[in-house]
């Protein structure tokens, strides 16, 4: 339902928590983020209101990258299993995804065969799974393999253990604008959370994947070619 993702210089939990509130408006059911902190991907979610989110989370730690989510959930009833972010096996891949995985059942027997073990009922963790399966040290590699065997929708943001630096986002169907501030990246949603940190922004298109890295953006095809995307000016204030 609701995404943002942050990367470059130190933020707080709380103030990525803080911009995920400004997508509350939507509607939802459960919420979640995850960020790294002491060389790991911590994950904190929870069914109901971000106020409860808060209640698990210490809001004044601090993490150069982080990702978060509120789900209106489509596959999987809303529980604190079911809530974003998803992980893999290794616990090194966090993702948020909004939008339907129409091939999810398909794709989870194969993973399932393959030796994953699938944790939620979500058709968003097996993109997890995937990208665990196609990973060999490139996280964008790894990201774009897998969307290649997604049907349906998405807009996706992936973190990784292993690269502190980088946010890959991806979408289909399912908007995500990206937006540079002078030493941090952001993608939401809808450009309400971004517009704090920035007025000019970037929709992505379908089938774009965007590489996120302190404060550079750089977007291409599902076939690895850069693309270039109009950067739009905002003009109408937080
Ligand atoms: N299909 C996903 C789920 O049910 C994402 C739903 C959403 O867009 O929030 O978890």
């Amino acid at each position: 339902c609701g995404i943002v993702g942050i990367v470059g210089t130190e933020f707080t939990v709380g103030e990525l928590i803080d911009d995920l509130q400004k997508l509350e408006y939507r509607g939802y059911d459960s919420a979640g983020v995850a960020f790294l902190s002491t060389e790991k991907v911590n994950i904190k979610k929870s069914i109901g209101r971000i106020s409860n989110l808060r209640k698990i989370v210490e809001p004044d730690l601090f993490s150069n990258i982080g990702i978060a989510h509120t789900r209106w959930a489509t596959h999987g009833a809303p529980n604190d299993i079911n809530a974003h972010p998803h992980s893999d096996c290794t616990g090194n891949i966090a993702i948020v995804h909004n939008g339907i995985i129409e091939n999810y059942a398909e794709l989870r027997e194969i993973l399932i065969k393959n030796g994953h073990t699938i944790k939620s009922d979500t058709d968003t963790e097996v993109i997890a799974h995937l990208i665990e399966e196609n990973y060999e040290g490139d996280l964008y590699s790894a990201v774009l393999k897998s969307v290649k065997k997604l049907k349906g929708a998405y807009a996706i943001a992936v973190m990784h253990k292993a690269h502190p630096e980088t946010l890959i986002a991806a979408r289909k169907g399912s908007p995500l604008v990206v937006g540079k501030a002078n030493d941090k990246t952001i993608l939401a949603s809808d450009i309400t959370p971004i517009i704090k940190y920035t007025k000019d922004v970037v929709f992505l298109e379908d089938g774009d994947i965007a590489i996120l890295k302190g404060n550079d953006i750089r977007i291409t095809d599902v076939n690895g070619n850069i693309v270039l995307r109009k950067t739009i000016h905002i003009t109408w204030d937080e």
